[in-house]
């Protein structure tokens, strides 16, 4: 059995689930496409009822999700509890907005008739998300789509499938139709399979860059749409007019979070060289404070990662970038406690040769580095094979903006921590992936973009149509 849950805090197996089976897989499809034929002949408006209802059910079950997510991966609980809260604002804000959003866009073009662009759906989305955010990212993806019309079929990760049942059975209790969401513990060949299936018009992907490639390449051997929410390796920029207190309040806010298991968390901090040693001095005072412990109990700060693989992964990185030539600033010893906990820490020295300079660090770990001057954090910034976010810390925020301006990545906070809400686009460039979730360009992210043009009859002397090449009528 591929999908059990592990609670990282103390290592126990808490509940192995059956493999899907071809027949789970047809019933998805065939429920799925179905329904998709149904809601292509229903407003959109009428869908925000049932999506309002599971946010009411979200905000409802709170507890009970929260404390799901937290044994599944080990996230602390007020994390959970606060992931929770957004899914319900999440599919609260598409279920307001999402009918006038989808409204056909007129356009002007010098042709006869009325052009619009119609926003429809396309059919079964396939979507394969990680543990990190067990309910938000599978939320990302399920509000914008439920009102667009798009069935879903989810493969959630495989230690996390407490919370993919968790969100399957709110959608069943808010009376959602059959086929509008479906959990399947499913094997990557299953997947491709589902990819494969002409009924499938969309598959969205959040996770690495190895599932990412895999799941693309089936994706583009069936010419079927799809979105990469991939790594970020991103910087928390600090430049020399900053306030060094407040940047080191966010900076290790930024990388703790989650046990600095977030795409989006700050991984390389640039710091001014007139700052670098107080910034240093006070990230390690910060980190120093942290409570290892019960991701339960509110006195924990920093919680266990979310599986033994990944801690060992990690601890393998750091031990790479030290051979390599970086120095420990802080950290890296071993925590007494059975879960798989990693101490905060702190590298420094990393140059561009050593072999961790470009990897992605999953966990707990920040990386600091010391520049010279604007043009240098930017460029430091901008060496980077990944694109995904970034924070600029300035004294003067049009400052701050014009660096921000400047860095390659698909989002880019200037004195604010990186947020993400229902409104605000997210995603990335380079190997961060392509296409964006949430707000108006994720809800269009997989709609027929469907051009109709009405006239109240043919314009025989219409220019554009074939160009005069056609015989007077
Ligand atoms: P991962 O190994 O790629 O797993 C993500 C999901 O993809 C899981 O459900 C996984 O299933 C599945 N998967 C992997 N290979 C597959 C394949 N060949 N066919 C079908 N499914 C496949 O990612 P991870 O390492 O656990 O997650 C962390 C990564 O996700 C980090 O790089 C992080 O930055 C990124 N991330 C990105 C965003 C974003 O929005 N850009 C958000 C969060 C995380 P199994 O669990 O069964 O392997």
């Amino acid at each position: 059995m591929a999908y059990k849950t592990v609670n990282p805090y103390n290592n126990e197996l808490v509940k192995s689930y059956p493999d899907a089976t071809a027949d789970d897989i047809e019933k998805a499809l065939s429920s799925g496409y179905a329904l998709y034929k149904k809601w292509r002949d229903e407003p959109v408006s009428s869908r925000a009822e049932a999506l309002h209802k599971i946010a009411d059910l979200l905000r409802k079950n709170e507890d009970e999700l929260a404390k799901t997510a937290t044994v599944d991966m080990g996230k602390l609980y007020a994390e959970s509890q606060g992931e929770v809260e957004l899914c319900a604002i999440i599919a609260d804000y598409f279920a307001d907005h999402g009918a006038e959003m989808l409204k056909p866009t007129p356009i002007s073009s010098r042709n006869t008739g009325d052009a619009e662009i119609y926003h429809q759906a396309t059919g079964v989305l396939m979507m394969v998300e990680p543990w990190n955010f067990p309910y938000y990212q599978i939320m990302r993806v399920f509000a914008p789509n439920f009102m667009v019309g798009n069935p879903m079929i989810l493969k959630h990760a495989s230690n996390t499938p407490g919370s993919a049942a968790a969100f399957e059975k709110i959608v069943k209790e808010s009376g959602a139709p059959e086929g509008t969401f479906t959990n399947l513990f499913a094997s990557y060949d299953q997947v491709s399979d589902i990819i494969a299936d002409p009924r499938v018009q969309g598959v969205a992907l959040t996770g690495s860059k190895r599932g990412g490639q895999s799941v693309a390449e089936d994706a583009g051997k069936n010419l079927t749409k799809n979105s990469m929410e991939l790594g970020g390796s991103d910087a928390f920029v600090v430049l020399s007019d900053a306030d060094v207190d407040k940047a080191v309040d966010l900076a290790w806010r930024v990388r703790i979070y989650n046990a600095g298991q977030v795409c989006t968390s700050d991984k390389r901090f640039i710091v001014a060289d007139n700052l670098y040693d107080e910034f240093l001095k006070k990230l390690k005072e910060a980190f120093e404070k942290l409570v290892p412990g019960d991701p339960m109990d509110p006195k924990t700060t920093i919680a266990p990662m979310n599986s033994e693989r990944a801690k060992k992964k990690l601890q393998g990185q750091i031990d790479k970038a030290v051979e390599g030539g970086a120095t420990v600033y802080y950290g890296n010893e071993p925590i007494d406690l059975p879960g798989q906990f990693l101490q905060p820490t702190i590298l420094t020295d990393i140059s561009k040769d050593n072999p961790e300079f470009y990897d992605e660090m999953f966990g707990p770990v920040a990386q600091v580095f010391k520049v010279g001057s604007d043009q240098e954090a930017i460029d430091l910034a901008n060496d980077s094979e990944l694109g995904l976010g970034g924070i600029v810390m300035s004294g003067d925020p049009s400052r701050g903006k014009s660096v921000a301006e400047k860095i390659e990545t698909g989002m880019v906070f200037v004195n604010s921590f990186l947020v993400s809400l229902p409104e605000l686009p997210f995603g990335g460039v380079k190997g961060s992936g392509y296409g964006r979730e949430m707000s108006e360009l994720g809800l269009n992210a997989f709609t027929n973009e469907k051009l109709v043009v009405t006239a109240q009859e043919p314009d025989w002397n219409n220019p554009y149509a074939g160009l005069a090449v056609y015989p007077e009528k």
